[in-house]
């Protein structure tokens, strides 16, 4: 395994690290041993978050007398500071802690998001509160937008930033070069873009060769997948054939695939479109068929309430045909 400092935060952390939405397949038993497999590997950081279900109670029972092998990051997606602080208090005891080394705000999409965050009563207050009480060690933010990012990394207050990078997005990449000048530590999130890139050591390759990135969290939710992804560090670099592959796979994820960067919103029938995108790539890519389900059926908005306005294809960066994959979401979802 190879170690890189996480920025601000001074702790060092394996460059491949754990994510933790797959695990929410699994039982305790068998998360018990992929955890207890992941540390042996040299594994020594694990990002979950409060929306990933029963991912955080998994992890923690897990870790139960391994924590201080560990770098235990998660994150919420409340915005202000009380809702904030229940979060937290959920995540302590689901992880079965009293610490956790690296809480953050989970997915800002936009600037409203970011100044309700950052202004009084938001839920930047309560992380600050709980790092002066000693039970928060490091404040972090993720986003899937530039944007967000970039405001981020105007204020003093974030050690780490997580964001997706992977071959087919790369638009972080200046953001990375400017973060890294600040010592911020950079989470890739997304290495495999939502399982659209089926070579994972390719993959992971390909990440891990970008100097500006501390460290990529793959979810994984088997002995063999980590196994397979830990491979891509004594395999390194990423040979000709690889690259040809990626590129490959690119360019035939080419129009349709979404990169949750939220520039779409607001759909005026309410229709949250990278969640419900997300939404069918973890029902088809990751085998999370009962979890999507169940989460797309608790959305007030479907894609069968799209009106065809086409505004957000007016929006879309990507010029994605937004209209088009709706339909596609709603023959998965509303059979
Ligand atoms: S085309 Fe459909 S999804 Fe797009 S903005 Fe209009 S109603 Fe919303
Ligand atoms: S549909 Fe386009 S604008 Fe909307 S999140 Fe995806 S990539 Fe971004």
């Amino acid at each position: 395994m190879q170690y890189r400092v996480l920025g601000k935060t001074g702790m060092e952390v394996s460059r491949i690290s754990f994510g933790g939405i797959p695990i929410q397949q699994l039982n305790q038993e068998d998360s018990n041993k992929l955890i207890e497999k992941a540390l042996e590997q040299g594994i020594n950081f694990i990002d979950t978050a409060r929306g990933y279900s029963v991912s955080e109670s998994l992890i923690g029972g897990a870790l139960q007398g391994k924590r201080q092998q560990v770098f235990l990051a998660t994150k919420s997606m409340a915005r202000d500071k009380e809702g904030f602080k229940q979060d937290i208090e959920i995540s302590l005891n689901n992880l079965k802690t009293d610490y956790i080394d690296l809480y953050q705000l989970h997915n800002i999409t936009n600037l409203q998001e970011f100044e309700k965050v950052m202004a009084k009563g938001g839920a930047l207050e309560a992380l600050q509160e709980y790092r002066d009480k000693g039970v928060i060690k490091h404040i972090g933010i993720t986003s899937h937008s530039v944007d967000i990012i970039e405001k981020a990394l105007e204020y003093d207050v974030f050690e780490t930033i997580q964001y997706p990078y992977n071959a087919v997005e790369t638009q972080g990449s200046e953001l990375f070069r400017k973060a890294y000048e600040k010592n911020i530590g950079i989470i890739g999130m997304k290495p495999f873009a939502g399982g659209a890139i089926t070579n994972a050591r390719a993959a992971l390759k390909f990440i891990l060769q970008n100097q500006h990135i501390t460290c990529a969290i793959p979810g994984m939710c088997s002995i063999e997948q980590l196994m397979d992804n830990i491979k891509a560090i004594d395999e390194m670099p990423l040979t000709q054939a690889e690259k040809e592959a990626l590129s490959k796979e690119a360019s035939e994820l080419g129009e349709r695939f979404c990169r949750r960067c939220g520039y779409c919103q607001p759909c005026p029938k309410g229709i949250n479109i990278p969640v419900v995108f997300v939404m069918e790539s973890y029902y088809k890519r990751y085998n999370l068929m009962e979890w999507a389900q169940t989460r797309y059926d608790s959305m007030p908005s479907k894609a069968s309430d799209c009106e065809k306005c086409g505004l957000c294809e007016t929006r879309c960066p990507y010029q994605l045909p937004i209209r088009e994959m709706l339909e596609s979401v709603k023959d998965t979802f509303e059979k």
